[in-house]
This record gives C-alpha cells, sequence and structure tokens, in this order.
C-alpha cells in the first residue's frame, strides 16, 4: 500500500491544476472516504493534516470515532437510514445524503443542534442512484423552511458509471447551476454555498466544475 503522504502529494498537484482551470476560484477541501480502511490508516491521513473524514456506515464511524476522539470532521456520506438517524445525527458535523423528508422528520426529532446538511441529488437519474431528481431540490428545499435542526450548506452528487468525460462533467455543471439557484432563494437555513462532489475517479472534473469538497477514497487511503 502507497504511503498517504505520497498519494496526497499527487492529488494536491492535481486539485491545484483544476483550480486554475476553474471558473470558480473557490476553496477545496479533501474528505479522506476511510469507509474501506482501518483505524490506523485513517490516523495516518490524520497525521497529513485531513482532519476531514468520511463515513458511510454507522457502526464504521462510531467505532473509528470512539478510537480517534475528537480530533477529526466527520462527514456522513452514505444513505442513512431513518431508523439510524438517533446512532450518529449527533456524532457527525456533515451529512452529505439528505434526500427525503422523512429523514428530515427524523433529523429534527434527534438532533440536538443544528446539523450541516448536504442535499443529494441523482443528477444522472440512474436508477441505482439515490437522491432526488434535479426537478425536486429546490421544491425539496423550500420545503425545509420549518425545520429548526436542518441548514442546507450545500448539494451532493455522484457522477454516473462512465469513462465519458463529456457526461461527467455535465452532471457536475448541472449541480452546480442548481446551487446557484438556490443561493438565489435567499433562504435563511440555506445558504447553500458548498458543492460536495468528485471521488477517486473524477475528482479534477468535479473541481473544475465547481466542487467545494471532493470525497476520495481509493486514491487516498486505499
Ligand atoms: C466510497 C465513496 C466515495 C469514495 O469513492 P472512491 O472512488 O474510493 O474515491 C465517495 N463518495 C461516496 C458517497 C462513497 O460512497
Amino acid at each position: 500500500m502507497a504511503k498517504i503522504s505520497d498519494n496526497l502529494t499527487q492529488i494536491q498537484s492535481t486539485i491545484e491544476r483544476a483550480k486554475k482551470n476553474s471558473k470558480y476560484s473557490q476553496e477545496v477541501t479533501i474528505i479522506a472516504v476511510t469507509k474501506s480502511v482501518n483505524t490506523e490508516r485513517t490516523k495516518e491521513a490524520i497525521e497529513n493534516n485531513i482532519f476531514h473524514l468520511g463515513e458511510n456506515r454507522p457502526e464504521g464511524l462510531l467505532a473509528k470515532k470512539e478510537e480517534i476522539k475528537d480530533k477529526a470532521i466527520w462527514h456522513y456520506i452514505g444513505t442513512l437510514q431513518t431508523r439510524k438517524v438517533k446512532q450518529v445525527i449527533n456524532e457527525i458535523d456533515y451529512l452529505h445524503s439528505l434526500d427525503r423528508l422523512s429523514l428530515a422528520d427524523e433529523i429534527e426529532k434527534r438532533a440536538e443542534r443544528p446539523v450541516k446538511c448536504f442535499v443529494q441529488a441523482n443528477v444522472s437519474g440512474e436508477e441505482s442512484k439515490h437522491g432526488l431528481t434535479k426537478e425536486d431540490v429546490i421544491p425539496f428545499i423550500q420545503s425545509l423552511a420549518q425545520f429548526t435542526k436542518i441548514q442546507i450548506v450545500g448539494l451532493m452528487t455522484m457522477a454516473p458509471n462512465t469513462k465519458d468525460e463529456t457526461v461527467i462533467r455535465k452532471v457536475f455543471s448541472d449541480l452546480k447551476q442548481l446551487q446557484q439557484e438556490v443561493v438565489e432563494l435567499h433562504l435563511p437555513f440555506a445558504p447553500c454555498t458548498e458543492l460536495s462532489m468528485g471521488m477517486s475517479n473524477d475528482y479534477e472534473i468535479a473541481i473544475e466544475e465547481g466542487a467545494t469538497f471532493v470525497r476520495i477514497g481509493t486514491a487516498l487511503v486505499g
């Protein structure tokens, strides 16, 4: 397994190049997706000053958090079952997968403080992917006004499984456009300044299209 420091050097230079090619001059935060690696490897990421960590199962998140204590910033990036909300909602800093009203209801009930949420959109329309359709994102966000524990910090998506760069880029630019539309609504609970998009194989394109958080697993820690 390669050293994380070596992977990171490579990733950071790709990120710098992508930022130069982006029209948006945004800051980019790396989330190390540690769902497939152990705590020791996760600690190696932290030693390299990667403090944002992404997990997609309550069990994995809680186990790592227990051993890593409070050094990290925790992102929950997977589908969150409603019945698991109470296990994790007060343990995380960001939720990347808000995609339904029943989940918002449960968060409202269980959260002890406002939770920074990304609304997950299924821009490509692939059936296997979770998230709201493009058309449903804005009405969904507007319906969250009465929730005191939900703060919409941004939108999240996953690119379709294809090597066709044009298709991937279109998904990311569509999400960027949607994010700007949400910003224009000036909703106090939905500043929506962030874009969580880009994984190991497509983060360069995502950043060129405006990503502010990239979720990198395999290329960084895998
Ligand atoms: C696993 C996962 C990632 C990271 O994927 P890699 O291809 O390993 O970088 C990012 N986002 C989500 C939602 C994931 O489940």
